[in-house]
């Protein structure tokens, strides 16, 4: 008999390492392929980026409380975040949909409505696509391509002991504004004459579902004259995130549990719920902030940027990746992706 295997037990992570385990590149100008946030083409003066990232609905949106309009601004904004994880610029995107019947001209209208003000925003053109029906649900899939110059890229593996280790923003918002948004939806459903209780919550939830890509700190980086020794986006949450680094780079970490950024939203909806804020700042995931190491000649040039903090540095005891606690004891940081 076949043997079948759950894709369960591989996880989103062992499932890609074992696709790109059995693709091989072959191009003298694809310069990086599976494994960093965007794949790198030699494009002769500089490096062209493409990456992609798809949206389904009931999976990663509940378009009960999710505007259409805010969907496609999120589409586009996780896509670029990837651009800007290489410290690159994007430059065009390209737009798949599928749509079941359940959707009208006008909901389509104000999901391209996200889209546009995102393109606008990111200053990104939007140049193509597809669009098929689908039998249940909405599916979103954005590609995008950006450029950068040689000397600037950063990739995940390029991290170097002793680095210091920055990260954009504040983290956990948009885990614990989706947490909220999903207790409303119960009492909703409970008692549809409820009205929402999300007064003072307004951060939480936009970091939720209108997250921002850092293209802002990328400029400022490049006005500092830094290039960091490595990035990545956070998308999955920082730990899992700051693994990647450290596995791809051979080294290790120690972040400092009193140095993560949290805003007073974020622990005001944290003590309400009953999660730690720690926790969610560590595994939350979707805050699409920038975590990137650069060299201590760096520190200097960008110590007074309020968007970047230093929550620790990297060492070269590979495998060690630890929070220093406030109580100064260290623990292991330890992280999923989906399953
Ligand atoms: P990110 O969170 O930055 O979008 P992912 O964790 O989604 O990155 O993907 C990690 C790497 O695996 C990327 O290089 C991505 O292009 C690649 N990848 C993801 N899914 C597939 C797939 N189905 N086939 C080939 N490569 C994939
Ligand atoms: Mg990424």
């Amino acid at each position: 008999m076949e043997t079948r295997t759950e894709i369960s037990s591989l996880g989103e992570f062992g499932l890609i390492k074992r696709i790109n385990e059995k693709i091989k590149t072959t191009l003298p100008d694809t310069i990086r392929g599976i494994g960093d946030d965007a794949a790198v083409i030699d494009s002769g003066e500089e490096y062209g980026l493409l990456t992609s990232d798809m949206l389904l609905e009931g999976v990663h949106f509940d378009l009960t409380f999710f505007p259409l309009k805010h969907l496609g601004y999120k589409a586009i904004a996780i896509n670029v975040s990837d651009i800007a994880a290489m410290n690159g610029i994007p430059r065009q995107v390209i737009v798949n949909l599928a749509v079941s019947n359940r959707f009208s001209v006008e909901a389509i209208d104000e999901l391209y409505e996200g889209i546009k003000v995102a393109c606008k925003d990111f200053n990104v053109d939007l140049v193509g696509g597809d669009t098929s029906s689908s039998r249940s649900g909405l599916m979103i899939s954005v590609s995008v391509f950006g450029k950068v110059g040689k000397e600037k890229i950063a990739y995940r593996n390029t991290a170097k002991p002793n680095d210091l280790l920055c990260v954009t923003g504040d983290l956990g918002g948009a885990y614990l504004g989706l947490q909220l948004l999903e207790r409303e939806k119960q009492v909703f459903l409970a008692n549809p004459n409820m009205q929402p209780e999300l007064e003072g919550k307004d951060y939480v939830i936009q970091r939720q579902l209108r997250p921002e890509a850092r293209m802002d700190v990328i400029y400022e980086l490049e006005s500092a004259g830094v290039i960091p020794t490595s990035m990545i986006d956070v998308s999955d949450g920082l730990a899992s995130d700051l693994l990647h680094i450290c596995a791809q780079s051979g080294v290790g970490a120690v972040v400092f549990e009193e140095r993560l950024p949290i805003d007073e939203q974020t622990f005001l909806a944290a003590s309400e719920l009953n999660i730690g804020p720690i926790t969610a700042a560590l595994n939350g995931g979707e805050d699409y902030e920038l975590l990137f190491t650069v060299s201590q000649a760096s520190y200097e040039l960008i110590k007074n940027n309020p968007k970047i903090t230093f929550i620790g540095y990297m060492t070269d005891k590979k495998d060690e990746i630890v929070l220093h606690t406030k109580g100064d004891s260290r623990v292991p940081i330890t992280a999923q992706g989906w399953t």
